[in-house]
């Protein structure tokens, strides 16, 4: 369960007023600490991972995490705030691939229950509703000092797992993260036999 949230009487008035003003006003200066707050629950919470990818603030991706409304702020206004539709991101997953898509819905908008916060209604796995790793596990083995590979595996056939690879393109973080720990630019098949054996080899470990 999620530890709540909790905001004094001043904040409440804060986000009752930015509410009304709209999703623009996200950036208003007087949101700063209920960010700050917003965001240091939800690090704590996803362990410092990105809600989608999983990967890891650490380590090479030096990544930077940022406030995710899983409900576009700005076709959901009154959930701007709510704690459930709150997580953390990296900007590939939430600037580069999601931005205000809703097709990740199983309803279109006009469809839509009130009741929007269950795990039924998302076609990937959400952050705050599913758990993660019973759809898809992230496996990650680093290889010297700086280069870490991934791989992403469906659990049990799950829909949202593979939803969830599909629409965040995760085999192209797989792909990228053994170009890199094989010295090579981006390349699309995996070269280094190694590598390749080397993880094969962890993977079945951790599964025994
Ligand atoms: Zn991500």
């Amino acid at each position: 369960m999620m530890a709540k949230l909790s905001f004094t009487e001043n904040q409440k008035s804060v986000l009752k007023l930015s509410r009304k003003e709209g999703h623009r006003s996200w950036g208003h200066i007087r949101l700063n600490l209920i960010k700050a707050k917003i965001k240091d629950h939800h690090l704590i919470r996803q362990n410092e991972s990105c809600c989608y990818c999983n990967r890891n603030i650490g380590g090479e991706f030096r990544m930077v995490l940022d406030i995710e409304h899983i409900l576009p702020k700005s076709r959901f206004v009154t959930h701007m705030f709510t704690q459930r539709n709150l997580s953390i991101s990296c900007k590939r997953c939430n600037m580069n691939i999601k931005k205000d898509d809703i097709s990740f819905l199983e309803h279109p908008l006009a469809q839509l229950p009130n009741r929007i916060f269950r795990s039924r209604y998302y076609k990937f796995i959400h952050p705050n509703l599913d758990n993660y790793d019973s759809h898809l596990l992230m496996y990650h083995f680093q290889r010297g000092r700086t280069h870490r590979i991934i791989k992403y595996e469906i659990q049990n056939n799950s829909a949202k797992g593979k939803f969830n690879y599909e629409y965040f393109k995760l085999d192209r973080l797989e792909r990228n993260s053994f170009d890199e720990a094989q010295g090579a630019t981006p390349r699309i098949e995996i070269k280094d036999p190694k590598i390749s054996n080397l993880f094969s080899e962890l993977k079945s470990n951790f599964n025994q």
